[in-house]
């Protein structure tokens, strides 16, 4: 199959400016490339793949980035500004749309997705989060009513916010397990992992560390720098330890260091890569019960699911933790989410797709 990748309009490939994108797109790349598919990827301007991606060829669109939805009003109208890059990217695939077999979008925007009723070749689209947007979730619904099978999700719970999807298709999420070093110490430090952003509630995880009169190490993109520091300052000086953002091999070597990763999202989360990495490392994750952390962590066995938002029971897991045993963690992305097992439910999906086509 010849497939055609469309970026996030929001930061380049490599700038964490995109979250959990930017991975799943390097590790469904990956699938498909070791599958034997032939892939290209349109992305912002200093977008870089992961080693081992060479083999997918890298067409750069430039201009504005979109504005993310899940810091817009649900109501709000599509905004697309003057020199758009997601203008700018679908043009790119317009162009070598007709050396593909499909388009992949990979955006949550309004631009491709409308775009799937006026193409003559299938455009597919991975939906990256729950329903953010009024505008955006009117127009999935009527795409939806004349092609179906062109969307997929990340996870049940993600689809169920689209409530007129009847049969979702879900294909969970994949990672390069190589790139994951199983680490067996059960004594390291509390950790936390996500665009730092309202949305990931990293106030509640510092609260469970100040409790414990732990440090609570952050690792990631700081989105938000008022809430940064808003919620910095809501505890004792030093509770917080900012790790930066790191690229993945990096990432993951401190990662594993640690004895427990907190996820504690305030919306529903449509997947939780970051969860996954840590597993993959084998650290145990305790998260919320709510979006796609309650479909990924098996509660007991590779962490905890505390009721949501409820600062006590996660703090009460903390204290459990060395129950879990590290080793189930890692076990569970290799029979689960491994890139093969991802690209494969991909292709499956595509191929529904083009076949509508024909
Ligand atoms: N991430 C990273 N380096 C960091 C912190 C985070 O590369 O220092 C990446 C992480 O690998 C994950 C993404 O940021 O792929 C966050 O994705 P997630 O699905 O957890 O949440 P999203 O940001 O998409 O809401």
């Amino acid at each position: 199959m010849r497939i055609v990748l469309i970026s996030t309009p929001i930061g380049f490939l490599g700038s964490g400016k995109g979250g959990g994108v930017e991975l799943t797109l390097n590790s469904l790349v990956s699938g498909l490339l070791s599958l034997g598919h032939s892939v290209e990827v349109i992305a912002p301007r200093n977008s870089k793949l992961h080693k081992g991606n060479e083999k997918a060829k890298l067409h750069f669109a430039e201009g504005e980035d979109q504005i993310s939805w899940q810091h817009q009003n649900y109501n709000s109208p599509v905004i697309i500004p003057d020199n758009s890059l997601l203008a700018g990217m679908v043009e790119k695939g317009l162009d070598i749309a007709n050396q593909a077999d499909v388009l992949l979008n990979m955006s949550y925007d309004w631009l491709p997705i409308w775009m799937t009723l006026n193409l003559e070749i299938p455009i597919a689209h991975i939906i990256s989060m729950g329903s953010e947007s009024l505008v955006i979730s009117n127009l999935i619904s009527k795409v939806y009513s004349r092609h179906p099978n062109n969307f997929a999700f990340h996870s049940k719970t993600q689809a169920n916010d689209y409530p007129f999807i009847k049969e979702p298709i879900i294909i969970g999420n994949g990672f390069k397990l190589n790139n994951y070093i199983f680490q067996d110490s059960m004594n390291g430090p509390l950790g936390w992992v996500g665009r730092v952003a309202p949305e990931k509630g990293l106030e509640d995880a510092a609260y469970v560390a100040n409790k414990l009169g732990e440090k609570l190490r952050v690792w990631g993109f700081i989105e938000d720098e008022i809430y940064a520091s808003k919620v910095e300052k809501s505890f004792p000086k030093g509770t917080i330890d900012w790790m930066g953002f790191l690229a993945t091999d990096d990432l993951q070597k401190e990662l594993g260091k640690c004895r427990v990763l907190l996820n504690t999202p305030k919306w529903n989360e449509a997947y939780g890569n970051v969860i996954v990495e840590a597993l993959a490392c084998g650290v145990p994750v305790i998260a919320y019960k709510r979006g796609g952390p309650n479909e990924i962590i098996q509660h007991g066995q590779t962490g905890y699911l505390a009721d949501p938002d409820d600062k006590k029971d996660l703090l009460s897991y903390v204290k459990i933790i060395e129950k879990i045993k590290r080793k189930n963690c890692r076990e569970w992305v290799e029979n689960n989410a491994s890139t093969d097992i991802f690209a494969n439910k991909v292709v499956k999906w595509l191929n529904k797709v083009i076949s509508e086509y024909k």
